[in-house]
């Protein structure tokens, strides 16, 4: 694995993102969020430059850096369109269950075309048990040595988009609600409907409910045993998921900041001759804001340096899923004050459409999504007080 921190930001792979960022992603961001167009020119403008294989092995074609530089892309990509944000950290995440779960003969075929633009996506919450999306009430059919899917997923970024999804069921016959299996489903598969998505924010995500019926995956494509499900969704799915995620957030943030702190320079009351940022109130607000926004950096960098840590040591990542969780409802958080801040420091003119209120919009999303920062607390809450999570209710009614 080569250590992000090879990379000074003036190297030429941040160059390259950079002007990725700059010149296609954040030139975009406004058509998306107008149109919901599934940002395909930006995935591909990431595929060329290598970033959308970030975390995948040279072996099988990837740039092999580490969490680190993951979570900078999240960041800088999510500062200009949160759009393309989570659709590049659920897709860098399917790639990196695939590369920790995976056997070589799945690596061969699903990770080794991400340089020519694969993209791949987590299929995992249901409307059955909504936020709880660890918990499904879908079960995995036999067919033979394969396997038939038949599964309600209620969300799913890149819902109908996806050249594959990385999809959590119960393993055939569970024999508890934590008996789960994943398997990779080719998004071209019969069975596979996925219904648009028509949201607040991030629009162009497409997130979409998406329904799998009788899908029939090869035994080939089984991800892990049978009944690892556990083990991926603790070690695998959430650790990047969630570095990913929080980054993305982080990003916004940064972008909602920066845009307002130029508008506040730039517009002038001709009255008076002063700039917005001669009112000492706009500048307690962004002061505030600023503040917010420098707090996540550090937590990011040392929490995605501990995931490489793990990842060295070969040592499970899983034992950092509760200080990620905080760092994800923190990041969700400031990404909504933020926001919030740039409308009251923008006045009427924020408050038309535009990228401030897209932000405010995009923002919105964090709080959802899972974990939600509702569900989050009350797990930080129940491991801070010393209770057991207990995720998988086996009760009865
Ligand atoms: C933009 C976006 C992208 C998404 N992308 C994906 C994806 O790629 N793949 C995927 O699988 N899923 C995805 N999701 C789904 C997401 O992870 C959540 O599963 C989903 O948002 C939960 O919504 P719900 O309405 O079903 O929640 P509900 O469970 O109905 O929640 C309703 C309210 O109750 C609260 N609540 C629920 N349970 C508890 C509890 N135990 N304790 C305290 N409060 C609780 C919630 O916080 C919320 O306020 C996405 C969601 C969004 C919004």
């Amino acid at each position: 694995m080569v250590a992000a921190t090879t990379f000074s930001t003036g190297s030429s792979l941040y160059d390259a993102l950079d002007q990725v960022v700059e010149r296609v992603i954040g030139v975009n961001a406004a058509d998306i969020d107008r149109t919901g167009d599934y940002p395909r020119h930006n995935l591909r403008a990431l595929a060329e430059i290598g970033w959308n294989s970030v975390l995948i092995p040279a072996q099988w074609g990837g740039l092999e850096l580490d969490h680190v530089a993951f979570a900078e892309a999240s960041r800088r990509i999510g500062r200009v369109c949160a759009s393309t944000g989570l659709i590049y950290v659920m897709h860098v995440g399917a790639a990196q269950t695939i590369n920790l779960f995976g056997n070589d003969d799945q690596k061969e075929r699903w990770l080794k075309p991400t340089r020519n633009g694969l993209i791949g996506t987590y299929s995992t919450s249901e409307r059955a048990t909504g936020g709880h999306w660890w918990y499904n009430l879908s079960e995995a059919g036999r067919a033979g040595d394969d396997y038939l899917i038949n599964a309600e997923k209620s969300f799913t970024t890149s819902s109908g988009q996806a050249d594959y999804y990385v999809l959590q069921t119960r393993s055939p016959g569970a024999k508890d609600q934590s008996d789960i299996t994943f398997f990779i489903i080719d998004g071209k598969s019969e069975g596979i409907k996925s219904r648009p998505w028509d949201a607040l924010g991030v629009r162009g995500n497409h997130s979409g409910p998406i329904s799998y019926e009788n899908v029939r995956v090869a035994r080939r494509d089984r991800l892990g045993a049978e009944g690892q499900g556990k083990d991926i969704i603790y070690h695998g799915v959430s650790p990047v998921y969630l570095i990913g995620l929080g980054a993305v957030w982080l990003g916004v943030a940064e972008g909602a900041l920066d845009t307002v702190t130029r508008y506040a320079k730039g517009f002038v009351h001709r009255d008076f001759n002063k700039s917005l940022a001669e009112y000492q109130v706009i500048r307690q607000e962004l002061g505030a804001a600023k503040v917010l926004v420098e707090s996540l950096k550090p937590w990011a960098r040392q929490l995605a340096g501990q995931l490489d840590a793990l990842q060295a040591a070969d040592k499970p990542q899983g034992e950092l899923i509760v200080p990620l969780t905080e760092f994800k409802v923190h990041a969700a958080e400031v990404a909504n004050k933020v926001a919030a801040s740039a409308l009251n420091i923008s006045g009427g003119y924020g408050y038309r459409r535009g990228d401030l209120e897209r932000y405010y919009r995009d923002a919105r999303a964090a709080i959802a999504m899972g974990p939600s920062n509702n569900i989050a607390r009350e797990w930080i809450g129940k491991v801070q007080v010393g209770l057991p999570l207990e995720l998988w209710y086996q009760g009865g009614e």
